[in-house]
């Protein structure tokens, strides 16, 4: 792991992504195995099977178009704004290896069990949108409608109309009765001038590729790199590989000045029946209490 790259190590997590080119530069990959960040959202916001599902894929392409972007930017955030089941879906994975989200129906229920879920009923029509914010805080926004039902298919529809870049999208998410099991997956993206020919030659070689699941499902982040031989051949060189955590970010100070906002009218009225007034942040779920002189003047 490069001790100088331009992502700083996130302590106690297990999730990596790595980036790098293949075919003499022709191509530029990222790949990414998120399982144990995306399993601690799943925990701590208690979202259901078909949540889980629709949050893995949002997750996989935040973290894998952080490093495609151009002049990295502080953080970018998906959201699926679907009409389906699980409601709007937003993760935003941070160059520090930061990774958060919400999903707004949190146990949204689908037909049949883990085995059965469908990502198209999750997610429904709508749109998928990208947003990158740099260290300024100024944000940049584009995105694309959601026709496929598939969130690998409308990224790589998203790369194609937003930036003009050919790209295979390949997502694994893979949920037991217990929770997340495993949450990988892979984009080969041709740099400009590259041949039709190299780019058919992966492309072809990645619908041949059954699924992520398998790879991924055995061997983790070791499975992604057979999953990237297997895609763009032996000779590829990972550049950069950098830990994805689970991490808010959220203070107590951040939820003090969000209940603020309610004004003093609304804030003594909350304080005529209760004690304390909490607040739980809607990204990890973390509950602060606040007393009166917290937000209260003493006048
Ligand atoms: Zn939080």
């Amino acid at each position: 792991m490069r001790a100088d790259g331009p992502f700083p190590s996130v302590a106690g997590a297990g999730a990596t992504v790595l980036a790098g080119t293949a075919s003499a530069g022709q191509l530029r990959f990222v790949a990414a195995e998120l399982t144990s960040a995306v399993e601690e959202a799943r925990r701590r916001l208690d979202l259901g099977p078909l949540s889980t599902l629709a949050f893995s894929h949002t997750a996989l392409a935040a973290a894998m178009l952080l490093p495609l972007a151009a002049k990295r930017p502080h953080r970018l955030e998906v959201e699926v704004l679907g009409d389906g089941l699980v409601g709007k879906v937003m993760v935003e994975a941070r160059s520090d290896g930061g990774l958060r989200g919400t999903v707004q129906v949190p146990r949204a229920v689908g037909e049949g069990g883990v085995d059965d879920l469908r990502l198209d009923a999750a997610f429904g029509k709508g749109l998928l949108r990208v947003r990158r914010v740099d260290e300024r805080g100024s944000r940049y926004e584009s995105q694309v409608g959601l026709v496929q039902g598939d969130l690998a298919l409308d990224l790589a529809h998203y790369l194609d109309q937003s930036e003009q870049r050919r790209a295979a999208v390949l997502f694994g998410v893979r949920l037991d009765a217990r929770g997340l099991r495993r949450c990988g997956g892979l984009i080969v993206e041709a740099l400009p001038g590259t041949s039709a020919s190299a780019v058919d030659e992966v492309e072809r070689r990645i619908r041949e590729l059954d699924s992520v699941h398998g790879a991924v499902e055995s061997r983790g982040a070791e499975g992604v790199e057979t999953l990237l031989a297997a895609a763009i051949g032996e000779h590829h060189r990972v550049h950069d590989r950098w830990p994805v955590g689970f991490r808010c970010g959220c203070s107590r100070e951040g939820l003090r000045q969000r209940l603020l906002e309610l004004g003093g009218d609304q804030l003594r009225e909350l304080f005529e029946t209760e004690e304390t007034v909490s607040a739980e942040c809607a990204y990890c779920a973390e509950t602060y209490l606040f007393e009166r002189e917290d937000l209260l003047e003493a006048n």
